[in-house]
């Protein structure tokens, strides 16, 4: 699980994403499953009580506080469905 502090910090990792090109499948808002190289890895993104935005992703490197392509896929669509939810 990682702190998402801003978008520069996805920068690697959404390079990854974009040429690796993982399918994300939506559960519910804030809930996904990302492919990867071992199948599907869930991903979840929420806002912690502190206010601190949070993703956590099955998968190993995630485990050791990286930020993996996977929170990056399932990033980009949570934050346009987010922006969607603000302005409806
Ligand atoms: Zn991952």
């Amino acid at each position: 699980m990682f702190i998402l502090k801003g978008i520069n910090q996805l920068t690697n990792a959404i390079a990854k994403a974009k040429k690796v090109r993982p399918r994300v499948e939506f559960g519910s808002f804030g809930h996904y499953r990302v492919s990867g190289s071992k199948g599907f890895y869930t991903v979840i993104c929420k806002k912690s009580d502190n206010g601190y935005k949070t993703v956590s992703c099955t998968c190993k490197g995630a485990e050791k506080g990286l930020v993996c392509y996977h929170a990056a896929a399932a990033l980009s669509l949570h934050i346009g469905l987010a922006r969607q939810q603000q302005t409806a």
